[in-house]
């Protein structure tokens, strides 16, 4: 990424490359000594979140209210994905979904649990993932016979690699910003062979006005929509839709969700001879 990018105390770093060559290590440092502040760089993510208590406000920063404008956004443009590529969901088809970097499952419970038959949570900080277990236990949650949490992965997600072909969707939100680069890179390429023929990712994000900014707090970074492009293009992956979140306060980053896939989506296009093929002519 060429383009320059901040600090939370408002520094600036000419590019990524930069940045990151300060958080976790130069080539020619030796392997080791990279491999050092890559772990310090995950470690000090993870200890950010266990100092956070366990409820909505909790996983949203103390922005517990954005919590319902978040879920209709996302709820809208699920509908419309799962209308677009699965026709048959809510009739015959079992749908099944992943929820990663899950938190105390606020999305699970608010939305994901609704429509997936099945849904399974990944979160690396184990009282989160505790919370997330209790609130959706079928004693606390009743939805239905048809739709439950079934595994609760306590691990991170540059260490995880889902079962092949296993998930409809794999939603991952605001959790991405604490993957490296390659970390980012190297998960999304794994966890497409996580996807059923027809399956996506959606991925809804915080958005950088440009370039990055890097929070030294909780070590992530909140990439720019061309920064997140670039990624996507090195994994592979097709932004199939995207929409922007609206009704969220003014003082917070942008929201977008990317709904990705691993083919090319299919473009309508209005060719010449199928727009001469529809106008009267000459049988010959
Ligand atoms: N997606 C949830 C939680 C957001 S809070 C929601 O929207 O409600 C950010 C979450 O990312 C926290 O639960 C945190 O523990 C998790 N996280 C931090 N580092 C992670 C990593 N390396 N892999 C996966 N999740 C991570």
């Amino acid at each position: 990424m060429e383009v320059n990018g901040l600090d939370s105390d408002g520094r600036q770093f000419k590019n990524a490359g930069e940045m990151w060559r300060e958080q976790i290590g130069e080539e020619g440092e030796g392997e080791q000594q990279q491999q050092h502040k890559k772990t310090q760089w995950y470690r000090e993510g993870i200890s950010y979140w266990e100092g956070v208590e366990a409820s909505v406000d909790g996983v949203l920063g103390g922005f517990g209210t954005v919590n319902e404008a978040d879920i209709n956004g996302s709820e809208a443009f699920l509908q419309t994905l799962l209308s677009d590529r699965f026709p048959n969901a809510g009739k015959n088809q079992h749908l099944v979904a992943l929820d990663c970097g899950s938190g105390i499952g606020r999305i699970t419970k608010n939305l994901l649990i609704r429509y997936f038959n099945e849904v399974d949570l990944l979160e690396p900080v184990s009282h989160f993932l505790d919370a997330a277990r209790e609130s959706l236990a079928p004693e606390n949650h009743v939805v239905s016979d048809m739709h439950k949490a079934v595994n609760f992965f306590c691990v991170p997600l540059q260490e995880f690699t889902p079962d092949t072909g296993k998930y409809d969707v794999i939603w991952v939100q605001w959790c991405i910003g604490h993957l490296t680069d390659d970390d980012f890179v190297s998960f999304f390429k794994r966890a497409k062979v996580g996807l059923k023929p027809g399956g996506f990712f959606v991925l809804k994000e915080n958005i950088a006005r440009t370039g990055f900014v890097l929070d030294k707090q909780d070590r992530s970074i909140t990439r720019s929509d061309l920064y997140f492009k670039e990624l996507f293009s090195r994994c592979g992956l097709h932004v199939y839709k995207s929409k922007d979140q609206k009704g969220l306060p003014e003082e917070l980053f942008a929201v977008k969700m990317y709904a990705l896939t691993t083919e090319m989506p299919k473009r309508v296009h209005k060719t010449r001879s199928k727009v001469q093929a529809n106008r009267p002519c000459i049988i010959k």
